[in-house]
């Protein structure tokens, strides 16, 4: 695998790499789920998370990955940080820099904030947690990972993602993976939330939910991004929103009882996704948010050089180093390798 030393995007990453990080988190489920939570990973390096975004999975996320791997880990959000004393973006991301964290997470509103940063960060290594409508990678290797636990191969899946695609940073990160990975995207949007560049990402575009909806392998529900909107006539009524493009249970039996349901969080319940849809046994959502944890330790691990889940000391009352080994070869066969 070719390292990196920031993560900016899915666009920056090649196939292997995607399926590499998908892979190690994958071996890191395991040290989530035991009692004692603990490996020794990261020790000795510091993560600073500076979010200026509001955000409840990816930072806690990203807080737990880097202290389950035994990081020293600093939240820092933008209405404690001196941005509210008028510093600016820069000044902030040079001041933090020079305190010499390994890696600093970053969310921002404005596209490109981690680019713009890393010219002037020297060594610490840089995570894109979300800038804007721009990208969000580690959400898609999440949802790659939380895919894995059902598909052998994303090839020839079929993905709908629905709704506000024009303000979403995942679903424009996942239709930059599913280019590189092989599997197919289905956009249904109004035209009023869709990118006027939709065409360069090579997907189906659909205005009609119900005529997306068979053949879908997963269905993929996004919540408005109402922070973003500039005008707001984008939809007509909240009411027929759902209507139109909410997953209800008709929907849902339509595309088929193995199709499975994905949503990145927070859930809107009654717009786009009625309740009994999010709570079906097709639905994902948990373990999303589950794997985000295990899929943020594969990015530190990678980032800070321990690559390795098996650097955990043996325990009792979990895998044996034989099981894990096996586990490890299982995942190196077929479309994961
Ligand atoms: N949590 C995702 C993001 O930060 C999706 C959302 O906010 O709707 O982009």
């Amino acid at each position: 695998m070719r390292p990196f030393k920031h993560l900016f995007g899915i666009t920056d990453l090649d196939s292997e790499q995607i399926k590499y990080l998908v892979n190690l988190g994958h071996s890191f489920i395991d040290i989530n789920r035991r009692s004692i939570k603990k490996a020794p990973t990261l020790r000795g390096k510091t993560i600073i998370n500076l979010f200026f975004e509001n955000s409840t999975r990816t930072r806690t996320s990203f807080e737990l990955a880097g202290k389950r791997l035994s990081a020293d880990v600093i939240n820092i959000s933008a209405s404690t940080s001196a941005t509210k004393k008028g510093e600016s973006l820069l000044d902030t991301g040079m001041t933090l820099a020079a305190m010499q964290p390994h890696v600093l997470v970053i969310r921002h509103s404005i596209a490109g904030t981690c680019e713009f940063l890393a010219d002037y960060l020297g060594d610490t290594s840089i995570v894109n947690a979300g800038d804007g409508a721009h990208e969000h990678p580690t959400q898609i290797l999440t949802d790659l990972l939380t895919l894995k636990q059902s598909w052998d191969s994303m090839e020839d899946k079929v993905i709908t993602i629905v709704g506000d695609i024009a303000h979403s940073r995942v679903a424009r990160s996942h239709l930059i993976a599913a280019q590189k990975l092989g599997y197919k995207m289905r956009v249904v949007a109004p035209k009023t939330l869709l990118p006027s560049d939709i065409e360069r990402y090579g997907c189906e575009v659909y205005h009609d939910f119900d005529a997306a909806l068979p053949g879908s392998d997963a269905v993929y529900m996004l919540r408005m991004q109402t922070e973003r909107m500039t005008d707001n006539c984008s939809i007509p009524s909240i009411r027929e929103y759902h209507e139109a493009y909410g997953l209800n249970r008709a929907r849902l039996n339509a595309a088929g009882s193995d199709t499975l349901v994905l949503h990145p969080g927070p859930m809107n319940r009654g717009v786009e996704i009625a309740t009994d849809v999010a709570d079906s046994v097709n639905s994902h959502v948990l373990s999303q948010v589950e794997h985000g944890v295990a899929i943020r330790m594969a990015v530190l691990a990678a980032l800070c050089g321990g690559n390795d889940a098996e650097e955990i000391p043996p325990k009792r009352n979990r895998r044996t180093k034989r099981e894990m080994e096996e586990d490890a070869m299982k995942s190196k066969e077929g479309f994961w390798s």
